[in-house]
């Protein structure tokens, strides 16, 4: 039996398993096909694809800022150069911070520090029991697992279904919204003379990213992911899986009137709804760990809406462990 079971492949659980290794038997499982959560790579054909999730980490603090170039030393991340056109007038644009993205996906950092975790893809959580010290987790395949200690890593709201019973903490109590985000990517004719990425100030378009500038393929068609902006997600969030085309349409037709770029076939369009993308709020706590009934949290959502935010929560949790 593995000592530690942990529930998700993100960054979060990707950081707290790769850290208690060193020392314990750790297992992951994970309900996705594989492994990088909500910096996940949606690949097309060989190792063409989009970033849909985060796209790009930009660090902040002095020791995620050394992990990071530690990684693009290993050549694990790289710089994303090129020209980012920034059209918001009502965000700051910090010139000194660069854009870091995984050299073939965003989700390698994660794939990087789960190379030697026991992983187990495709399989759901779907209720925990404790009984007799010990964790039982029921998956969606009907099979009973047991384990001494138990790490939850799902975004806050799955977080409190799962575990409601179990935790009694105020941090979950209080009134956290998660915000949605539709993300439509797209295929259309190559323009070599195309810009990295678009920050617009738009109540519907948010970002556009040029999968072709982050140099990881040579494809024949420009390949853009198109994110939305939190407010109109929100609204469209819970009829998204209905309105797929008409959500992305929409999107589509905001892109070419605000990048100025002619507007063109399609060959290939794909939309993702993300019901909970990120939350800008933080907690007084940055993770949560019950040494009695061996049970934590760590996740984004404690410290704030970026990747590095994950990093940070399950760093704070293996040091409450290792106590
Ligand atoms: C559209 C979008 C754009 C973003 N852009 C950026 C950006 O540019 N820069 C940036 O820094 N951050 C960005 N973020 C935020 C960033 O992606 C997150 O902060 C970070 O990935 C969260 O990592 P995590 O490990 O805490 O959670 P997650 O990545 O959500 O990992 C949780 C994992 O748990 C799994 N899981 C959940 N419930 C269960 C269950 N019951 N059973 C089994 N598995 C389960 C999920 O499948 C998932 O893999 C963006 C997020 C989104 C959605």
């Amino acid at each position: 039996m593995s000592e530690f079971c942990i529930i998700g492949s993100g960054i979060s659980g990707s950081t707290i398993a790769n850290l208690l290794n060193e020392k314990h038997s750790v297992i992951l499982f994970d309900k996705a096909r594989g492994p990088g959560g909500r910096a996940s790579f949606k690949r097309i054909k060989g190792k063409t694809g989009f970033d849909h999730g985060t796209q790009y980490i930009s660090p902040k603090t002095r020791k995620f800022k050394k992990f990071a170039k530690d990684l693009i030393k290993k050549r694990i991340l790289k710089v994303w150069g090129g020209k980012h056109v920034f059209l918001n007038s009502k965000k700051k644009e910090d010139i000194k911070h660069l854009k870091i993205i995984g050299k073939n996906g965003n989700n390698d950092i994660s794939k990087h520090l789960l190379d030697k975790i026991n992983c187990n893809y495709h399989n759901e959580l779907k209720k925990i029991y404790y009984r007799n010290k010990l964790w039982h987790l029921l998956f969606d395949d009907g099979k009973l697992r047991s384990f001494k200690s138990l790490i939850l890593t799902c975004p806050f709201p799955q977080l409190k279904k799962l575990s409601k019973k179990f935790i009694n903490n105020p941090f979950l109590n209080k009134p956290i919204k998660m915000d949605a985000n539709i993300t439509t990517m797209i295929a259309i004719k190559k323009n070599k003379k195309s810009n990295s990425s678009y920050l617009f100030e738009d109540p519907i378009l948010g970002w556009a990213g040029n999968e072709n500038s982050k140099k990881r393929f040579q494809s024949k068609y420009d390949l853009w992911t198109l994110q939305s902006t939190f407010n109109w997600a929100n609204k469209k969030i819970n009829k998204n899986k209905n309105n797929k085309k008409e959500n992305s349409k929409i999107m589509i037709d905001k892109f070419f009137k605000l990048s100025n770029i002619k507007k063109t076939k399609i060959y290939y369009s794909l939309n993702h709804g993300w019901k909970y993308s990120s939350n800008s709020k933080s907690f007084r706590i940055k993770s949560y760990w019950d040494s009695k009934k061996k049970l934590g949290v760590c996740a984004d959502w404690f410290v704030g809406p970026r990747l590095e935010s994950g990093w940070i929560s399950a760093h704070d949790l293996f040091k409450k462990i290792s106590r």
